[in-house]
This record gives C-alpha cells, sequence and structure tokens, in this order.
C-alpha cells in the first residue's frame, strides 16, 4: 500500500513523503528533523530524496539525510543543491523500486531557471511554480518563460492532484479575490478552504481542476482575465504571457503592501 503525506516543515513548507510503509521517498526535504522524526517514528527507511529547485528551504536536508540513510538524490544540475547523486533533465524518468514509484520529469522555469517538477501515479510535484490558488514569484524566470512551463502543467489531466511545496493557500485566495472575485468557483473555494485551515489541515493536494478554475495564474488564457490585463495595462490585444505577467506584477505589489 502507497501512502502519500504532506509533513509540515519551517512556517510554510511541506515535505511531500510517500511510504509504502517500509521504505520511503521525500520531495523537497528542506529541513531534515520532521522527516527524520516521521521516519523514526514510523520505522521508515529513507531511500531516496527529489528536488525540485535549489533554494534552501527545499535542500537544505540534504546533507543530514544523505550522511543518515545512504538515500539516492535526484536533482537538476546546479551545483548549489548539495549531494545530488543523480541529476535529471527534462523527458527524464525517475525509476525507484522501494516503493515503487515512477515520475516523469518536467521542466517548469520560471521561479528559478534550474526548476524540475515530477509527475506520476496520478499527482503533480510542483514545488514553487504552482502553490494552491497561486504562483511561485519570477526570482529568475520571465513571464514568458514561466508562462511556458505553466502552459506543459496545464496540459496535465484535470484528475491530477497538484502538491505544492508550501502552505500558501489562504493568502492566494484573498489576493485571487481582489482580481477575480465574481468567480464562483473561486468564492467557493475561500469557504471550503478557510474551513479546512480552521481545522488545522493542509488544503492540499488540490486537483489541477480546482487551479484551473480558481488560480488566477493559471487562468491566463480566460477571457476575465485577458480583460484584467488589458484594463491594468492599457493594451488592446495582451499575449498570454502578458496577462501572466501582469497578474504577477499585481500579485507583487499586493504582497508589497501586507505586513
Ligand atoms: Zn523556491
Ligand atoms: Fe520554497
Amino acid at each position: 500500500m502507497l501512502n502519500l503525506i504532506p509533513l509540515p516543515a519551517f512556517d510554510d513548507n511541506y515535505i511531500w513523503l510517500w511510504h509504502d510503509e517500509q521504505h520511503a521517498v521525500a520531495i523537497d526535504p528542506g529541513d531534515p528533523a520532521p522527516l527524520i522524526a516521521y521516519l523514526d517514528a514510523h520505522q521508515l527507511s529513507l531511500e531516496a530524496i527529489l528536488i525540485t529547485h535549489h533554494h534552501r528551504d527545499h535542500t537544505g536536508g540534504n546533507l543530514a539525510l544523505r550522511q543518515r540513510y545512504a538515500c539516492a538524490i535526484y536533482a537538476p544540475v546546479n551545483p548549489r543543491i548539495p549531494a545530488t547523486t543523480h541529476t535529471l533533465h527534462h523527458g527524464d524518468v525517475v525509476e525507484l523500486a522501494h516503493p515503487p514509484l515512477r515520475f516523469d520529469v518536467i521542466a517548469t522555469p520560471g521561479h528559478t531557471l534550474d526548476h524540475l517538477s515530477y509527475v506520476g501515479h496520478g499527482c503533480l510535484f510542483c514545488g514553487d511554480t504552482v502553490f494552491g490558488c497561486g504562483g511561485g514569484k519570477l526570482f529568475e524566470g520571465t513571464p514568458d518563460i514561466m508562462a511556458a512551463s505553466l502552459d506543459t502543467l496545464l496540459a496535465l489531466p484535470d484528475a491530477t492532484r497538484v502538491c505544492c511545496a508550501h502552505e500558501y493557500t489562504l493568502a492566494n485566495i484573498d489576493f485571487a479575490l481582489t482580481i477575480d472575485g465574481d468567480n464562483p468557483a473561486l468564492l467557493e473555494r475561500a469557504a471550503a478552504d478557510r474551513a479546512t485551515r480552521a481545522r488545522g489541515e493542509p488544503t492540499l493536494p488540490s486537483t489541477l481542476a480546482l487551479e484551473k478554475a480558481t488560480n488566477p495564474f493559471l487562468r491566463f488564457h480566460h477571457p476575465d482575465m485577458i480583460a484584467f490585463a488589458r484594463q491594468a495595462l492599457h493594451c488592446a490585444d495582451p499575449a498570454p504571457a502578458e496577462v501572466y505577467g501582469c497578474i504577477r506584477a499585481t500579485k507583487d505589489a499586493w504582497d508589497a503592501t501586507r505586513p
């Protein structure tokens, strides 16, 4: 039996953990402590780590975990990622024996240029590319680069479970409401996810269908978001990447007004 668990780390990260009651695979274990505690409590051995990108809150556990478990570490090519044992590129497949897992590797540059996402078993591990009702900041990429990555993710099946690396959903919903407040699916999600957080539960994984219906960063082809960008940019016919860029810039400005 395969289990998938979001382990909270730091203030708002999730370390996604697959296990079969014996062996485990972790995605983006930025902090080794909560992972080791869970593995010890459930008597699991860590067989492999998958890394989406080089930021410390995703890679900070590599050295300690490699030392303790001699696990394989799959990661994009980047010398800033410690202890990598297998480097990955777009189109590669990660095949693991224990637990039996298989992931397609998709390049999703934008948040960082090295960013990879992993797709398998009906799940998408998108790191800091897509969040619940939001998306990662453009630290290294451009709107064109990120919009192309998001188009790749939009082509995945609607039922895909979206496993993001941060619990930012409620703040993202607050922002989404400022530009897409008439969207009934968004209003419904706001109520549902606020209740989920009030119970202390994760809002993730969500589904790609829900993100397509509510997440402004995945709705840059939607007439309502195009209309929003038209007005904000004073441009009659913005390209999809410009619509995305406008939503990104509006969110960055909104973030700057908050404590
Ligand atoms: Zn990041
Ligand atoms: Fe992060």
